[in-house]
């Protein structure tokens, strides 16, 4: 996998952002909705109708939406993921 700058990078010059925050936030959640009845249809084994391969897209797609959104916001979400995994082994005593 990329790493993350690269990734944020890459994000950021191939696919110029045209939609507010509200708007891109909206999309993640379509995209986890689209996940939600993917994974769902994949855990009843109804398999012809479904993958793992479009569960991975549906994941890129939410994936895309919020690396998307934190650029928008000026977010490192590796910084950010480092912190709050300190402190989630703190809050299971690791
Ligand atoms: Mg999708």
């Amino acid at each position: 996998m990329k790493k993350y700058q690269e990734l944020t990078k890459e994000i950021e010059d191939k696919f110029p952002n045209r939609w507010d925050e509200q708007t891109r936030l909206l999309h993640l959640f379509e995209e986890a909705g689209e996940l939600s009845d993917i994974l769902a249809m994949y855990l009843k084994k109804k398999k012809g109708e479904t993958s793992k391969e479009k569960i991975q897209a549906e994941m890129c797609g939410i994936l895309f939406d919020l690396l998307t959104l934190a650029n928008m916001l000026d977010i490192d979400l590796e910084v950010a993921y480092n912190k709050e995994l300190e402190n989630f082994k703190k809050y299971i005593n690791l």
